[in-house]
C-alpha cells in the first residue's frame, strides 16, 4: 500500500471514535446530515491527490468565504476591497455583528458579516447573476463544474433572518450598495455549493501555491492574492478559536457549518477534511483533529522551524581554460546567498585572474536582495552572475 495513504488512513482511524459535537443546528438541512462521516484528501504542487474516507458530496458553507475574498481582492485591488472589511481577527462568533464602530466594516471577510460584504463587492445586477460569477470562481479553484444544493439553499434562506440583518445594517453604513436582499441571496447560494474534500484540498493548494491550480496549473489568481487570503486564513479562518488552532496546529485554515475544513501548508500542499460534527465554535471536531495529528506527524506548523530552508543546490564545474562555473538551482533566499557566499569562498582558484561564473538560470526563484549581495561580492571576486540562459542578465 502506498505510505502516504497508509499513513493518512492511520490518522483517520485515529479520530473515528471522537463524537463530541453536534451537527449544525440552525440549518435543518444541516442538522439532519449523518454525523459519522469521515473523509479528508491532500493534494499536491504537482496535482497529485490522495483521498480517504467517505465519498461525500457537501455543501461548502463558510469555506467559499475566502475564495470570494480571493476574487474581489483580485478583481478590484486591495486598497478597494479594505475599505469595505478589515482584516483583524474579531475574537467572536461567525454570526456576531463585528461591525467597525462609526464605519460598520465588519471585522474580516472570514465572519459571516465580512463575508456578505464580500459577495456585495462581486458585480452583479442581479441576485443570480452574482451567484453565477461567485459560482463560477469557486468551479475555477476547484477545477471542475460545482453545482448549489437547491435543497440546502432554501433551507438556509428559510431560517435565515440573523443574516439577513446583518446585510441590511451593512447596507444602512453604505458598506454595501444595491439591495441587501439580492447580496445575502447570492451569500446563500455561494454557501450552498456542493464539493467533496478533494475540491477543497485543490482549492487550499491554489492558494498554497501561490494562487496556480496544481492540476490543470492555471493561475487563477495573482501570488499577491493568495499570499493575502492566506494571511486572514491565519489569523481569522477558525473563528474565536483561531489563536489556539495557531499555537495547536499552526496551518491556515477554514471552516463552514456543514463539517469541512480546508488547510494548507504553503508551497508544500492543500488539505480538505470533512466530519459533520461541530464543537461550540462551529468548527467540525474530528476535522480539527485529523488537521492537528497531521500537523503534528508531518512537522507542518508555518513556525516550525527549519535549518535548511530555501538552501540552494550547488555544483562547481571547470572549463578548459580554468574558469570555474557555479551551478545553482532551486531556490535563493537571503540565507541562502550567504551559504553560496561561503562555499564560493572556498573555491580553489588557481590563479587571481581565474574567471568564477555563477549560473543562476536555473533557480526557480531569486529573492532580488539575495541576488544583490551575491553580485556585489561574486563582483569583487572580478566573476559574474548569469540569471538568464542565455548570460544576459534579466534582472540587472
Ligand atoms: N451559511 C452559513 C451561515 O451563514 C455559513 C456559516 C459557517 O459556515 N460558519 O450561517
Amino acid at each position: 500500500m502506498d505510505p502516504v495513504r497508509e499513513m493518512l488512513g492511520a490518522v483517520l482511524d485515529e479520530v473515528r471514535g471522537e463524537d463530541g459535537g453536534a451537527t449544525a443546528q440552525y440549518i435543518p438541512e444541516l442538522a439532519s446530515a449523518d454525523p459519522e462521516q469521515l473523509a479528508m484528501a491532500v493534494v499536491d504542487p504537482r496535482g497529485a491527490s490522495v483521498a480517504l474516507g467517505d465519498d461525500a458530496l457537501f455543501t461548502i458553507q463558510s469555506i467559499s468565504k475566502p475564495f470570494v475574498f480571493a476574487l474581489a481582492l483580485d478583481e478590484l485591488g486591495r486598497d478597494e476591497v479594505l475599505q469595505h472589511v478589515g482584516v483583524e481577527p474579531s475574537g467572536e462568533p461567525f454570526n456576531a455583528i463585528s461591525l467597525e464602530e462609526g464605519t460598520g466594516r465588519p471585522a474580516n471577510p472570514l465572519i459571516n458579516a465580512g463575508a456578505i460584504a464580500t459577495t456585495g463587492l462581486v458585480p452583479g445586477p442581479s441576485a443570480r447573476e452574482r451567484a453565477d460569477r461567485i459560482v463560477a470562481v469557486l468551479s475555477r479553484f476547484a477545477g471542475r463544474p460545482l453545482e448549489v444544493d437547491e435543497t440546502v439553499c432554501a433551507s438556509e434562506a428559510a431560517t435565515g433572518e440573523r443574516n439577513r440583518a446583518l446585510a441590511h445594517l451593512l447596507r444602512s453604513y453604505d458598506v454595501i450598495d444595491g439591495d441587501p436582499n439580492a447580496i445575502v441571496e447570492a451569500y446563500f447560494r455561494q454557501c450552498s455549493v456542493l464539493v467533496t474534500v478533494t475540491d477543497l484540498a485543490v482549492m487550499a493548494g491554489t492558494l498554497a501555491f501561490g494562487g496556480r491550480h496544481p492540476v490543470t496549473g492555471e493561475q487563477i489568481v495573482s501570488a499577491r492574492t493568495a499570499r493575502d487570503v492566506v494571511s486572514v486564513m491565519t489569523s481569522c479562518g477558525m473563528y474565536d478559536a483561531s489563536g489556539s488552532w495557531l499555537i495547536r496546529v499552526g496551518l491556515p485554515a477554514k471552516s463552514g457549518v456543514s463539517g469541512g475544513i480546508v488547510a494548507l501548508s504553503p508551497s508544500q500542499f492543500g488539505v480538505g477534511v470533512f466530519s459533520p460534527r461541530l464543537d461550540a465554535y462551529g468548527n467540525s471536531t474530528r476535522g480539527q483533529l485529523v488537521l492537528e495529528r497531521l500537523s503534528e506527524q508531518l512537522g507542518l506548523h508555518v513556525f516550525e522551524q527549519h535549518r535548511a530552508i530555501a538552501t540552494p543546490g550547488l555544483a562547481v564545474e571547470r572549463d578548459d581554460d580554468g574558469t570555474v562555473h557555479v551551478v545553482l538551482d532551486g531556490e535563493l533566499s537571503f540565507s541562502g546567498a550567504e551559504r553560496v557566499l561561503t562555499a564560493l569562498r572556498g573555491v580553489r582558484r588557481p590563479a587571481s585572474d581565474t574567471r568564477v561564473l555563477v549560473d543562476a538560470s536555473a533557480m526557480s526563484q531569486l529573492q532580488p536582495a539575495a541576488l544583490a549581495v551575491l553580485r556585489t561580492e561574486v563582483e569583487a571576486l572580478g566573476g559574474t552572475v548569469q540569471t538568464t540562459r542565455d548570460g544576459a542578465d534579466a534582472t540587472a
